[in-house]
């Protein structure tokens, strides 16, 4: 890992650095790349000038993470249920993507799937699919628990799986047989070697072999010969992503078993560009006040970042 990510990863973790952004209002508004606002109004806003645009689907994150009491797990229940009844309202077809630690994880695996619970009830209600986020290496059984209880009444439920993590290739194929509906992501937390992989190199290896194990198993789905799931791919790397397009098509995969998520203001013109050619894109929006350490490693996964942040607070 390059010294300046482990340096943004780390800064990522301070609370002290996250008190004085938070109290910038030059950092606050060089956050608006990569999120339209604090509130659900901005991000509802920002969705429907996509939709409008080109049509793409939309997912929504309100951010936040490491809570420490139940109760504030419920205030956020409450916070996606109210956002899953104003997308029904607004008319905004929208996916929601929500951490498992601000749902209670780690206060209460079992109070945490009650929750998820309401929400994938509530989604399915109202025609949308929540989706699980992975978060650090320490959470990646609770969570997969946590999907396989879901997926029991709500087969549509999404989770993230990161590349990066050594056990990734076992953990799809546990699920294989529940029709997976997974977004595969390198991975964007610090995690020791014997864990992950540290260079980068192997990460990529391991994307493009799980997500072509991941069409595979979308491909069989729409032949029946298996669970429905989806292959889905979060990454803004497109030489990647094209070549698991041409790879999978070699191997007799069809190319629109895959669809492509990618984060909102990110190659944003890469993002239409691959809806114009026909490609499944949808981008997630994240919004909320809580956004310092999801910031932090939206620098991370790109140094060169902080230059731009450097130059919009220096003019
Ligand atoms: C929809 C979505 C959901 C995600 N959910 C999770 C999750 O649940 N758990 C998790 O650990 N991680 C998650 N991530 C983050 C992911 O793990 C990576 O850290 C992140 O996507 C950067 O890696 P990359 O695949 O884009 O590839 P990279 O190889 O890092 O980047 C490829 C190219 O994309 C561009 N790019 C990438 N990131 C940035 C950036 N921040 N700013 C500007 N340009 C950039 C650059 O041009 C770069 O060369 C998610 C990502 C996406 C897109």
């Amino acid at each position: 890992m390059g010294l300046g990510r482990s340096l943004l990863l780390a800064a990522a973790a301070s609370d002290r650095l996250r008190r004085m952004a938070n109290g910038s209002r030059v950092v606050r508004r060089a956050t608006r790349a990569f999120m339209p606002g604090e509130t659900v109004e901005a991000a509802l806003d920002a969705g429907r000038r996509l939709i409008e645009m080109d049509g793409r689907g939309l997912l929504f994150t309100h951010l936040g993470e490491a809570l420490t009491t139940l109760g504030e797990a419920q205030r956020v229940r409450d916070h996606y249920l109210d956002l899953l009844d104003r997308l029904r309202a607004a008319g905004v077809p929208g996916e929601i993507s929500v951490k498992p630690t601000q749902l209670g994880l780690d206060q209460s695996p079992q109070r945490c799937a009650e929750l998820a619970a309401e929400l994938a009830d509530r989604a399915h209600v109202v025609g949308s699919v929540p989706w699980l986020d992975m978060e650090d290496s320490s959470c990646v059984d609770r969570t997969l628990d946590l999907y396989e209880s879901l997926k029991v009444d709500y087969p549509q439920t999404g989770l993230a799986l990161q590349a990066y993590l050594r056990r990734t290739p076992t953990d799809l194929e546990r699920l294989a047989p529940l029709g997976p509906v997974v977004r595969l992501v390198k991975g964007a937390y610090s995690e020791p070697p014997e864990v992950a992989f540290p260079r980068k190199a192997d990460t990529d290896r391991a994307f493009r072999e799980v997500a072509l194990r991941m069409m595979e198993l979308a491909s069989k789905g729409r032949r029946g010969e298996g669970p429905p799931s989806r292959a889905v791919l979060g990454t803004h790397d497109l030489l990647l992503v094209g070549r698991i397009q041409a790879e999978g098509r070699a191997r007799g995969l069809p190319p629109d078993a895959l669809e492509v998520h990618m984060l909102f203001g990110i190659r944003a013109n890469q993002q239409a560009r691959l809806r114009s050619e026909g490609q499944a894109v949808s981008t997630l929006i994240s919004y909320g006040q809580d956004w310092y350490r999801w910031y932090m490693r939206r620098l991370a996964e790109r140094p060169a970042n902080v230059w731009f942040v450097a130059r919009s607070i220096f003019g």
